[in-house]
């Protein structure tokens, strides 16, 4: 299981960071988890074709999540192309609504398959080679975190939280997962309108309390994190110390950074693998 962060930084776009993206590559199959603006971009930077994605799945319907997919549904249409994937798409309900919208205005150039578009409900869900269960985010409604895993039951969990406040769907998402992707978007002192439907470090230290997760990944920062970030070890400390009630917390922490690929194997082990040129 490959995991290229796509976008790992806010709507502002600040600090090299992208809006939310994320390609998860394994099983030949390519599935765009969040689609922000400049994923479109940043998927060129990886080498990988737009037309080449075969599945997008949607955690909720902020634009800094999803704004991209308009332009990509546009790209598939581009006559210069001479082929491109069966693509699906997967979201929370009120998806097909927003295709709807767009193909009021923008007509054949952006219309999708109804058949091809499935609008999630809470719980499991095939997505090609995957099975991902949908619970709900404590964020704008609907809202969804992903739990990700092969449909066979091998090979390792991955938690994506999309954006979130701490709440019981998260931790129980996240239980004995092998790598979750949590957002961490500002910190503990951040004024309370910026913390609603959002996670701060100390947020993130309870989830790990909880649910033990081998690895936690952190992203989706907004420039007010940015001075913490720039000291990774003093943040694992700090989190760590926060966790430290449980002496059987053993998680590993990564910053997620845009481009820097992941290889996440069962045994957990997440390697950090070169950036992309
Ligand atoms: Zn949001
Ligand atoms: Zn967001």
């Amino acid at each position: 299981m490959r995991l290229v962060p796509l976008g790992t930084g806010s709507i502002l776009m600040r600090g090299g960071r992208s809006a939310s993206g994320y390609l998860l590559e394994a099983h030949g199959q390519r599935t765009l988890i969040d689609c922000g603006p400049g994923t479109l971009l940043r998927l060129q930077q990886a080498g990988v074709g737009p037309e080449t994605i075969d599945h997008v799945v949607l955690s909720h319907f902020h634009p800094d999540h999803h704004a991209d997919l308009l332009p990509l549904l546009f790209l598939r249409n581009n006559p210069s192309l001479t082929a491109a994937s069966d693509l699906i798409l997967h979201g929370p309900p009120g998806l097909q609504r927003i295709l709807d919208a767009w193909d009021s205005v923008y007509g054949k150039w952006t219309l999708h398959p109804r058949d091809r578009v499935h609008e999630l409900d809470p719980g499991p869900h095939a997505v090609g080679e995957w099975m991902v269960v949908a619970h709900r985010a404590a964020h704008t409604m609907p809202s969804y975190i992903y739990r990700i895993s092969r449909r066979d039951g091998s090979g390792p969990v991955l938690v994506y939280s999309g954006d979130s406040g701490p709440c019981a769907e998260l931790t129980n998402a996240c239980h004995g997962a092998d790598f979750c992707v949590l957002e961490c978007s500002v910190p503990d002192d951040a004024p309370q309108d910026a913390r609603d439907g959002h996670m701060t470090p100390k947020d993130v230290a309870r989830i790990v309390t909880d649910a033990k997760p081998r690895c936690v990944a952190l992203t989706h920062f907004y420039p007010a994190m940015f001075p913490l970030l720039s000291d990774r070890a003093g943040l694992e400390r700090a989190i760590l110390a926060e966790a430290a009630g449980s002496a059987s917390v053993r998680t590993r922490f990564l910053i997620l950074e845009d481009l820097q690929a992941i290889e996440i194997d069962c045994g957990m082990r997440a390697v950090d693998s070169p950036p992309f040129p």
